[in-house]
């Protein structure tokens, strides 16, 4: 989807060349190109054992090139007891909880870390942070992944750290009825070199015409991620330059 969180965060994991284990949910699409970081997908919960599995197999130095990635619902049901395992086992891995605050592949159900019930009544809601530290997690951040540098750079330490560590990558779904964005974005083709950074996010409004590229506006929904990886400045908000 146009504005999704998970593209950041695919984003910056293929940029770093680390290997991926991965869960179910609407994130399993990072699989796919032009992200291509999801490198295992097995089962719900599987991408903390499987991340494991690999430390212990070839050693702690796979620790520093592999991070499982798992939604936030698929956390609570089955995530929760690898990383119980991860701490008890003395792993110095990495997990990215991605917390898009829904469970989004089958339809936006609540869960136990968005405040509501499956009616959607106000419940009591899991803390994430809280959670993590309860288990036994000392190293905890949190982060919004569209601050691309500086999730890389948390990524960086994380994954470099002698010790187990949790990232949760905070941001809502962009289907999420609240979730507001701000204008519609277009390429200026004065300033655009063509060099095509903007389509290794996969957001289906970037089109490649093959001598231009363009925003389709009918798909964008103004995120304001793309304008970010573009170093030339050349993603505008559409009718009018940038201020
Ligand atoms: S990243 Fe910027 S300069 Fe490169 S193709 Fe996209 S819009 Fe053009
Ligand atoms: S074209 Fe850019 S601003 Fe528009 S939805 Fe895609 S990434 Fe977001």
């Amino acid at each position: 989807c146009a504005g999704c969180p998970h593209r950041a965060t695919y984003y910056v994991l293929k940029k770093l060349k680390l290997t991926v284990s991965g869960d179910i949910g609407c994130y399993t699409l990072g699989a796919l190109a032009p992200l291509e970081s999801v490198d295992t997908t097995v089962c719900m919960g599987a991408s903390v054992g499987v991340a494991l599995g690999m430390e212990k197999a070839r050693g702690a130095e796979q620790s520093k090139k592999t991070v499982a990635v798992i939604g936030d619902s698929t956390f609570i049901h089955s995530g929760i007891t690898g990383l119980i395992d991860m701490v008890y086992n003395n792993s110095k891995g990495t997990v990215i909880i991605l917390d898009n605050s829904i469970t989004g592949m089958t339809g936006h159900q609540h869960n136990p870390t968005t405040g509501f019930n499956i009616k959607g009544e106000p419940a009591k809601q899991v803390d994430l942070v809280k959670l993590c530290h309860a288990v036994g997690v000392d190293r905890v951040k949190v982060c919004d992944p569209f601050n691309l540098k500086e999730f890389e750079q948390i990524v960086k330490e994380e994954v470099a750290a002698d010790e187990l560590s949790v990232i949760i990558a905070q941001r809502p779904c962009a289907l999420l009825k609240y979730v507001k964005f701000g204008p519609v974005l277009t390429i200026n083709q004065d300033k655009c070199t063509k060099c095509r950074m903007c389509m290794k996010l996969g957001c289906p409004a970037i089109v490649d015409r093959g001598n231009h590229i363009e925003i389709n506006p009918t798909q964008c929904v103004g995120c304001d991620l793309c304008p970010r990886v573009c170093k030339f400045n050349a993603i505008e908000k559409a009718g009018g330059q940038d201020e």
